[in-house]
């Protein structure tokens, strides 16, 4: 396992492995690895035979007050993690003066439009513009041929769906399912923050989406209703804060009144003191 900073010299071994017949996987993370994203690894090695893994702390998508300083940077036994599970060929981890060498704010941005309107883009000021940036530019350096990212980051994954093939860049995104722990809180690195009781109550999050994949099972069909249960539910934990508590088409990401046949992605964001968790479920109505 090679361990690469320069785009330059990721680029040229992308380009050797192309050359050698081999096709490309990309996993895009900012470390702090757990559970979830060794997944995302697998499920990469699954489809492709050149696996990179890029760790990097975006500046671009943390708004102002969030957490970019104190975000857990442990590179070292990130590298230790993706060497025991094996088959990673690539770490891509590059200086934020490497991906952003005319400094920030980044004059080359790409823009959500309405797709960053609700969810957490309601509340995190240029996160996904950030978001979309910072994978261009990885899919310029890394130059995959797949490129796999959690459900867990639902809105995350439709933007940048969108904006792959929007710009054709002829990568193949694959979504892998939410990797959760037992009592069903989806794993992430900010969990670490949640004190003993902040997190015997985070599961909140997770009761309140399978709420409302078992009311849709059993024919509710009001998004009013079925917010309603998932804000009680959140209300239920006294040491929980809902932001908010959303039910959006899955494709445009833009609020529904009532469940037609289609998809649709119901979505929360909970504060346990400073620590913002998210959570999600799609919702499949058939016809
Ligand atoms: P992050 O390092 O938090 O930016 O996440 C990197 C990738 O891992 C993103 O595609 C996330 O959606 C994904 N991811 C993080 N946590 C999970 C999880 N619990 N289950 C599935 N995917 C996850």
């Amino acid at each position: 396992m090679e361990l690469i900073h320069a785009i330059a010299a990721m680029q040229a071994v992308a380009d050797a492995a192309r050359d050698k017949g081999k096709r490309l996987g990309l996993v895009p993370t900012m470390g702090a690895l757990h559970r979830g994203h060794l997944a995302l690894v697998r499920e990469a090695k699954k489809k492709a035979d050149h696996v990179t893994v890029s760790i990097f702390v975006n500046p671009t998508q943390f708004a102002p007050g969030e957490d970019y300083e104190e975000y857990p940077r442990t590179l070292e036994a990130d590298v230790e993690a993706l060497e025991s599970i094996g088959g990673v060929d690539v770490v891509f981890a590059p200086s934020a003066e490497e991906m952003y060498p005319f400094g920030l704010p980044p004059f080359a941005t790409v823009g959500v439009r309405d797709l960053g309107r609700h969810l957490c883009g309601a509340f995190r000021e240029g996160h996904f513009e950030g978001v979309t940036s910072v994978v261009t530019r990885l899919f310029l350096a890394c130059r995959p041929d797949i490129a796999v990212f959690g459900q867990k980051d639902a809105q995350q994954l439709a933007i940048l769906k969108r904006m792959t093939a929007e710009l054709g860049f002829g990568i193949e995104i694959i979504r892998h399912p939410i990797v959760r722990e037992e009592d069903g809180l989806a794993i992430s690195s900010r969990n670490r923050y949640l004190n003993p009781a902040e997190r015997k109550q985070a599961p909140v999050l997770s009761q309140a989406v399978r709420s409302v994949s078992k009311q849709v099972e059993t024919g509710e069909r009001d998004v009013a209703a079925l917010i309603d249960a998932m804000q009680q539910i959140v209300a239920s934990a006294p040491l929980a804060r809902l932001q908010y508590a959303e039910i959006v088409d899955a494709e445009n990401l833009q609020p529904v009144e009532t469940l037609q046949p289609g998809r649709y992605l119901a979505a929360l964001a909970v504060f346990f003191d400073g620590t913002r968790l998210i959570d999600n479920t799609t919702l499949e109505i058939a016809q």
